[in-house]
């Protein structure tokens, strides 16, 4: 009987993904029927899911008709970030999305937000994701499904970078007493 070998030596860092949509797809349907298709799009050889948040949505609000679906994915992956953020590119790019249009509406945003093995930097790529811990989208589905990963920089858990972000800051009492 042959000893059993592991299938790859390869070694899996654990990423977690944001994924956002606010613009309808024609296929698909709502943002939220866009992230649930970009979820599965997502699981591949060498991308396998873990964990995903509950999708979080938010009603218009005034006169825009826009709504807007959020979710963290955490997936093991033995792709460097650079590899990863072209495999997600390619899956923007499959749901319609066009390219240099920052922050516009979009049907599909995928970003990386965290990555096990600390921090990237190069001229296209930032991990962790510099904005991540100013946005209550990322840190309320991430405390989730994630809560006690730290930031590699700021060596802040995720639950401490969001009560951070939802309770008001110090009142500073010595100014307040004169
Ligand atoms: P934001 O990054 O503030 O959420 P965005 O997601 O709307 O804005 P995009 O238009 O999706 O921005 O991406 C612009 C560029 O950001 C991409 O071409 C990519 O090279 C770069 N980028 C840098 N860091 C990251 C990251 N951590 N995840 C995804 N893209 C990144
Ligand atoms: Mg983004
Ligand atoms: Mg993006």
């Amino acid at each position: 009987m042959s000893s059993a070998t592991p299938p790859s030596d390869i070694p899996l860092a654990l990423y977690a993904i944001g994924l956002g949509s606010n613009r309808r797809h024609a296929r698909h349907g709502d943002p939220r029927r866009v992230l649930l298709a970009a979820l599965s799009e997502l699981e591949s050889d060498d991308i396998e899911p873990i964990d995903v948040s509950p999708i979080i949505t938010s009603d218009p609000i005034g006169p825009s008709r826009r709504r807007y679906a959020n979710t963290v994915a955490l997936v093991a992956s033995p792709l460097a970030p650079p590899a990863m953020l072209e495999r997600l590119q390619r899956i923007e790019a499959a749901f319609g999305r066009r390219t240099g249009q920052r922050w516009s509406a979009r049907t599909l945003d995928l970003d990386i937000l965290l990555w096990s093995e600390g921090a990237w930097s190069d001229g296209n790529l930032v991990v962790p994701h510099p904005a991540m811990a100013n946005r209550a989208f990322v840190l309320g589905p991430l405390r989730a499904i994630a809560p006690d990963w730290r930031h590699p920089l700021s060596a802040k858990t995720v639950r401490q970078m969001a009560a951070r972000l939802i309770r008001p800051k110090p009142v500073d009492r010595n100014a307040e007493a004169h």
